[in-house]
């Protein structure tokens, strides 16, 4: 095994367990390792901190497996993992959905796992998960009882790996039909090829649940969800007794797949409006014609994918919370959220709290959002919570 050795002083985030090593931190490689490879990562007088995965052209250049110097990370090693995370997973609800590895925080890095129904969708993110492809399908497999297993590495930041974009059936055939899952009684499709992550966002289930029960009881006859995808927030708020929902989103396939589980779902086709169209634009054009909702949920696709973007991300935010804002009566609630890992919920609170500012408005922190718990965070990878919310109820 090859040795990687840090410059000095720069081994104090591994000794807390943090699984990253950056290339800045790197003062030798002594002896060869190829991508995906397990090197030794020592520190700089030669002591051993961690197993890691080597990742040559990546500004991450080592994502640890292990900081047990004794342990072999082989097959049965990864195997393990897997088996410990689907298990912490619990019960496994037969026709829904849930995230049964998220990398790091399952101490797989780069391994997203997603079930839907009886198929595995899998995305290998780093060098190292990449080098142990076979193994860890199987281990998938074993884990879950499951024999089907479609991967989508097609992500962008396997090119930051070095790692060309994959996707199609890895175990068993191909779905032959649409899959659908089963959320709290809504049926969903989910287009495992084509659709966007693994083909659906399993992550706000939680929040979705809770936007339904904001619904009920007359909560939010109107309501308006932008970023609708396939509609999932949509249809909760429908079925928690939503009148009219207007959905927007700038994917005519994903607002056909919507409608689609709108009357999958049996509810009322009558209720909905969906409107395919950029959701800067109809925002304005909603606060133009001074439209005013019960509820708003704003659940934009991640504005910052890297730290650089940040600051123009920042300004996305605050664009869309302030007309978001705007649209709601006294007494409306909004839901807001951001998936962009570089943007803290401090920062983003600050954010939504300017543009409240801005859109003369004052609003209560009713709740803060998180990603449902098959998401968890680790504590010592604070970069695992990504999805962070907010429920604000209009003063
Ligand atoms: N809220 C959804 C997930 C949103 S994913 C859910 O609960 O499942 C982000 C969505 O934003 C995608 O469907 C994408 O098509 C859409 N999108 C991205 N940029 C957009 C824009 N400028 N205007 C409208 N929709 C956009």
């Amino acid at each position: 095994m090859a040795d990687l050795i840090l410059k000095p002083g720069r081994e104090k985030s591994l000794r807390r367990q943090h699984p990253w090593v950056f290339s800045g931190a790197v003062a030798e490689l002594r002896g060869t390792a190829a991508p995906g490879d397990t090197v030794r990562v020592c520190d700089a007088r030669g002591q051993p901190l961690a197993q890691a995965a080597y990742s040559p052209s990546s500004q991450i250049r080592a994502r640890a497996w292990t900081f047990d110097a004794g342990a072999r990370v082989d097959a049965g090693f990864l195997a393990a993992r897997i088996e410990a995370a689907v298990r912490r997973r619990g019960r496994i609800d037969p026709g829904g959905a849930a995230r049964l590895v998220h990398g790091e925080s399952d101490g797989l890095p780069g391994l997203i796992a997603d079930r839907y129904a009886d198929l595995l969708v899998v995305q290998y993110l780093s060098a190292g998960a990449e080098r142990w492809r076979e193994e860890i399908a199987d281990a998938l497999l074993r884990a879950t009882g499951l024999a089907r297993l479609y991967e989508r590495s097609d992500a962008d930041v396997r090119a930051l790996e070095g790692l060309a974009p994959r996707s199609g059936p890895l175990r068993g055939a191909a779905p032959d039909a649409p899959l659908t899952i089963v959320v709290y009684g809504l049926r969903l499709v989910v287009e495992v090829a084509h659709g966007n992550n693994t083909g659906f966002y399993v992550d706000p289930r939680d929040n979705r649940r809770l936007a339904r029960e904001a619904a009920a009881g007359g909560g939010a006859d109107t309501a308006l969800n932008v970023f609708c995808y396939t509609g999932a927030f949509s249809l909760a708020l429908a079925a928690g007794g939503a009148r009219a929902v207007l959905s927007i989103d700038s994917s005519g396939a994903a607002l056909d797949l919507a409608r689609a589980n709108a009357a999958a779902s049996g509810l009322d086709p009558a209720v909905f409006e969906w409107r395919e169209a950029d959701a800067f634009a109809a925002l304005r054009e909603l606060r133009d014609q001074s439209r005013r909702f019960d509820l708003v949920v704003l659940d934009p696709p991640k504005f910052a994918p890297t730290p650089a973007s940040v600051e123009r991300a920042a300004r996305a935010y605050k664009d869309i919370n302030l007309l978001g804002m705007k649209l709601l009566r006294p007494g409306g609630r909004l839901f807001t959220f951001s998936c962009s890992g570089g943007v803290s919920a401090e920062l983003f609170q600050k954010i939504v709290a300017g543009a409240a500012q801005d859109a003369g408005c004052d609003a209560v922190i009713a709740r803060r959002l998180w990603a449902a718990p098959d998401h968890p965070v680790r504590l010592a990878f604070p970069e695992g919570e990504y999805l962070k919310g907010l429920l604000l109820e209009r003063l």
